[in-house]
């Protein structure tokens, strides 16, 4: 087991990453950064759905002059994603970004790559580097002949050794790769031979739904083996879909200490309620409610109560009515037309209790 706690702890604007036993949500926008008004407004989204860094690509002159006014609009961290350009970094450095990911590797003469450790060091601001096993040096390819982990973790070795000699320690590490055994491999790797926090993905996953279950197997194996100390789900979706994977996964490690869990029967020939429909109208109704609660929605009470007894709360079907019960226990009945917006107004009094407290 390794632990994400013994990572050093970087700061990316107000959020921390690393040095403890938390993993941070993040996402990257789809807009052109040069258009700031398309950009905030998805940045706004992802803030509404938990997100709490958030990356730009910075891929022209006119995404690097972007990120002033986007910076002014937005209130969490942004984090510039630049290839090879160390003017661009240097001028999304100069325009207040938060973190640059770069390569100093694939920057180029030493001078440049001095200059912008120099700017991130004034500012403190954080690199990360972020190693793909598609894009690995030629060097490296040519030793292995196709990605390895091993190749990866040279990767991340050289990059991290040209930081490390300018006096730069405030890295974090990606090590994605889009092949699943092969990205847990690398993680780990990295986890034993480096103290900086592991930023996790798993590269060019898929759609929602292959992409969700190919993402959980990876960064859930790492998840458990204690590796990670933030984390972006790639999707072919929408942004938002990603920060909801994210928190999903998270909450299946007891790493979301904000959000509600919802817990559903599968249903059975005992079904009484249209269970479907209600878990769904549930699930989305507390995705952005910010509470630790946990919420049942069961098909009958045979074994229903007792079987969610760890639910904070949660309704049971019964013939043309639904129970209500709090950790395990039968509190009142209600009838079928009346269940889910009883269930929700139960919900909402509970999580303005964790507000208060
Ligand atoms: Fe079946 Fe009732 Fe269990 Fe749901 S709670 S799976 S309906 S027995």
């Amino acid at each position: 087991m390794y632990h994400r706690s013994e990572t050093r702890p970087v700061n990316v604007g107000n959020v921390t990453i690393g040095g403890s036993d938390s993993v941070v949500l993040q996402s990257m926008t789809m807009t052109k950064t040069a258009d700031v008004k398309a950009t905030v407004e998805q940045i706004h989204r992802l803030e509404e759905a938990g997100c709490q860094i958030v990356r730009v690509t910075v891929n022209n002159m006119e995404a690097a002059e972007a990120i002033k006014q986007i910076k002014r609009e937005i209130h969490i961290p942004l984090v510039a994603d630049i290839h090879f350009d160390y003017k661009l970094a240097l001028k999304a450095i100069e325009n207040g970004i938060d973190k640059v990911r770069i390569n100093p590797g694939n920057i180029g003469k030493r001078e440049k790559v001095q200059e912008v450790v120099k700017a991130a060091q004034e500012r403190k601001i954080p690199i990360r580097i972020g190693v793909n096993a598609g894009s690995l040096e030629k060097h490296i390819l040519d030793k292995y002949g196709y990605p390895t982990a091993q190749g990866m973790l040279e990767s991340a070795e050289y990059h991290v050794g040209i930081l490390e000699d300018l006096g730069f320690e405030d890295i974090i590490i990606s090590m994605k790769a889009s092949d699943v055994p092969l990205a847990i491999d690398a993680y780990t790797l990295a986890a034993e031979r480096f103290r900086y926090p592991l930023h996790l993905g798993i590269t060019e996953a898929g759609t929602l739904f292959s992409g969700s279950i190919k993402s959980a197997a990876g960064l859930g194996a790492l998840l458990a083996k204690g590796i990670g100390s933030t984390m972006r789900v790639s999707l072919s979706a929408d942004v938002v879909e990603e920060i909801k994977v994210g928190r999903e996964l998270l909450k299946a490690f007891g790493l979301a200490s904000n959000a509600v869990t919802l817990i559903s029967c599968p249903t059975c020939g005992r079904i009484e309620i249209d269970l479907v429909s209600i878990a769904n109208e549930i699930e989305d109704y507390v995705s952005n409610i910010k509470a630790p609660i946990k919420v049942a929605v069961l098909g009958c009470a045979v074994n229903g109560p007792g079987e969610a007894r760890e639910a904070d709360i949660g309704i049971a079907g019964s013939r043309n009515e639904g129970l209500l019960f709090k950790h395990g226990e039968i509190v009142r009945k209600i009838p079928e037309d009346i269940l889910v917006s009883e269930l929700k107004k139960e919900i909402d009094a509970m999580a303005k209790r964790y507000e208060l407290t």
